[in-house]
């Protein structure tokens, strides 16, 4: 009896050091660049899914987001920038534009309509304005040259 008490003891306290070098492993900070490419892989893989089963089952859509979010959180990378307009900042659910958001462009910005929460996401667009006014400055300029 005595001896098993011994042997749980002992485990137990094996248990500890692993669980402690783990916690130091995942501490907060940076993650190595490995980790953070599979995480950017995983989270590609899971809005794919999400657009995939977003019309049949849109509840696991939902719970995909979730995980990639949770994803993001935990190695410290931003979402790829392909799916950072496929979801509501606010309430977290797939967003598929013609089933549950709607997309407009007002005063040089693109308002993104949450259709689940009414949440708009507002993203200017002055930077690509301003890049093609200069484009077609320069090449007027360009043709009077000639
Ligand atoms: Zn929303």
């Amino acid at each position: 009896m005595v001896f098993v008490l011994i042997c749980a003891n002992h485990f137990n306290s094996i248990l500890n050091i692993i669980s402690y070098k783990r916690r130091i492993f995942l501490s907060r900070g940076k993650r190595p660049k490995w980790m953070i490419k599979i995480a950017i892989e995983r989270m590609n893989i899971l809005f794919e899914r999400a657009e995939m089963e977003f019309i049949t089952h849109p509840e696991r859509s939902n719970r995909y987001v979730e995980l990639a979010l949770k994803l993001s959180t935990k190695y410290n990378t931003k979402i790829p920038e392909k799916w950072q307009r496929r979801y509501c900042k606010k309430c977290k659910k797939f967003l598929y534009p013609g089933h549950n958001c709607t997309v407009r462009l007002i005063n040089s910005e693109v308002n993104i309509f949450c259709g689940e929460c009414g949440h708009v996401m507002k993203i200017p667009y002055h930077k690509e304005k301003k890049l093609k006014r200069r484009a077609k400055y320069e090449s007027i300029k360009k043709r009077n040259d000639e």
